[in-house]
């Protein structure tokens, strides 16, 4: 620079200087640059002087530059600006500083510029802001209530997601500790030992886990929430950060689930003590009916044929300890299925005899007219005495449940590679809801209860005989016009 009078110390500031430092001649142009100036933008001394600085100034800044030159220009006052240069590579460099004018004279000679690059420092405080941006999103819009408090407990952060669980918005906790608000009662206490404690020894037994804990609501109601705090050091303070998310729901349905737990578990002993005590009434029910009925026989026999009306008074006797006996039976084969000991012993069974003289026993005792409408000639291999329980069980049903009407068809054909046997009766029905339920142990339709007598297992020890069998067991029904039972039995 012709006209600067720079001694030897200028000199070394100027070459071993940090800062960009460059003279611009009034026009605009590069007058000089110090190496870092040079070194910062990638240019060699050569290439730069002599060229208007604005084509080292990025176009976003060119404007706010020529108006800062203007106005220094002017006012010959020394001031401040941020602007950007362009490198060589085309990238941009922020830097701030301090330029000013050089008068001689009254008249503006030269311009001077000192710059600091400020880049990184931009950089990394836009790095700040964007994290902090991500942050307060995360914040707003996590799945979490999160609620920091410092070491005083002071309640610094309350997210939009804490307003909805606690019910305070955060105006209301703003100044607020947290045992203020949602801590309840019987735990503050509990709450202010442990900070005390970690303040002091910087042990936590609740820090960086998740507990399961009772929080309040702003309307005073308790409820359950999931809790995890973590605590970090600032500067010299403490800040926990508490993720919270309300559990009453889950806790609702899973109380209830243990509930109806406990709930079966509790039926299921019932129905085994059930079991048990229907197996031992049986059995013990069993040896003084036998003796009844045998006395009985032997006083029949003993009257002859005199003393008509004893006789018929011990014939009466006879057949009630017969009905007795049987429901005794079939009492006992409940337990012995639930025991697994229904034994089958199977024979040759012609059905073209077999069914006929079943409906013929049965016809002594009812009133009703059995009609065999349609019957197989097949031989098949069964229980037959387990056989005629389930007819037996089928037909009696039919004419229990139809009082008033007069008759019951029965029926035996093949369908299908199987025998199928039906009875069919135009009685009181059963309505669809039951016609499963009906073949389940003690299960009787409400109407039968109070109207017919019965304990509800009949079609259960049927369906089970018939299971044995191979075969299957079930009912067509509509209330009030009559129901269809059937059983099918592999060929
Ligand atoms: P029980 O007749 O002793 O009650 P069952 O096991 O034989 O026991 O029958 C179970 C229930 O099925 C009966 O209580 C009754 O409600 C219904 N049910 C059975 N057979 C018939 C039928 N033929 N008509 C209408 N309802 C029937």
């Amino acid at each position: 620079m012709s006209d600067f009078n720079h001694n030897d110390h200028f000199q070394d500031l100027f070459e071993s200087s940090q800062d960009m430092i460059c003279f611009l001649k009034i026009d605009g142009k590069i007058d000089l640059v110090n190496p870092t100036w040079l070194n910062t933008l990638g240019y060699k001394s050569e290439e730069v002087i002599g060229k208007s600085i604005f084509e080292f100034i990025h176009p976003d800044y060119k404007n706010k530059y020529l108006q800062h030159r203007t106005d220094i220009i002017e006012t010959n006052k020394i001031k401040s600006i941020e602007i950007g240069y362009l490198t060589k590579q085309n990238e941009l460099v922020i830097v701030e500083g301090k330029t000013g004018c050089r008068y001689e004279m009254g008249v503006p000679q030269y311009t001077h510029c000192v710059f600091k690059n400020t880049t990184n420092k931009q950089r990394s405080e836009k790095t700040v802001r964007e994290s902090e941006k991500r942050l307060k999103a995360f914040l707003r819009q996590g799945p979490d209530a999160v609620i920091i408090i410092n070491e005083y407990q002071d309640i610094l952060e309350w997210n939009p997601k804490a307003e909805a669980i606690f019910g305070f918005s955060q105006k209301e906790v703003t100044g607020k500790t947290l045992t203020e608000t949602i801590i309840p009662l019987q735990h503050r206490e509990a709450h202010l030992n442990g900070m005390q404690h970690f303040l002091k020894t910087s042990n936590g037994p609740i820090l960086n886990k998740t507990v399961e804990i009772t929080a309040l609501h702003k309307s005073g109601k308790e409820f359950d929430i999931n809790l995890s705090i973590s605590n970090v050091k600032i500067d010299d303070g403490w800040l926990f950060i508490a993720f919270l998310s309300d559990i009453s729901e889950r806790k609702k349905t899973e109380e209830a689930l243990i509930r109806k737990e406990a709930e079966l578990l509790q039926s299921k002993i019932l129905e085994e003590e059930k079991d048990q005590f229907i197996s031992i009434a049986s059995h013990e029910l069993k040896t003084p009916i036998t003796t009844i009925k045998a006395y009985t026989q032997l006083t029949l026999m003993m009257c002859g044929d005199n003393h008509v009306s004893l006789r018929k008074n011990l014939l009466k006797i006879d057949q009630f300890s017969n009905k007795l006996n049987l429901l005794l039976n079939e009492l006992l084969d409940v337990s012995k299925i639930n025991l697994g000991q229904l034994n089958l012993s199977k024979t040759e069974i012609s059905f073209n005899i077999f069914l006929p003289d079943i409906i013929n026993s049965i016809q002594q005792i009812t009133k009703h007219r059995i009609i065999l409408d349609e019957n197989v000639s097949v031989q098949i291999q069964a229980d037959p005495l387990r056989l005629e329980q389930v007819i037996t069980n089928m037909v009696s049903n039919a004419a229990k449940y139809s009082p008033g009407k007069n008759h019951i068809i029965v029926r035996s054909f093949i369908h299908e590679n199987e025998i199928v046997v039906s009875c069919t009766d135009f009685g009181i029905g059963i309505a669809s809801v039951h016609s499963e339920q009906i073949f389940n142990r003690f299960y009787r339709v409400d109407n039968s209860t109070t109207k017919f007598s019965g304990f509800g297992i009949g079609l259960y020890v049927s369906k089970e005989i018939i299971k044995q069998h191979g075969g299957k067991m079930w009912v067509e029904s509509s209330e009030g016009e009559g129901s269809i039972f059937y059983f099918s039995l592999p060929l």
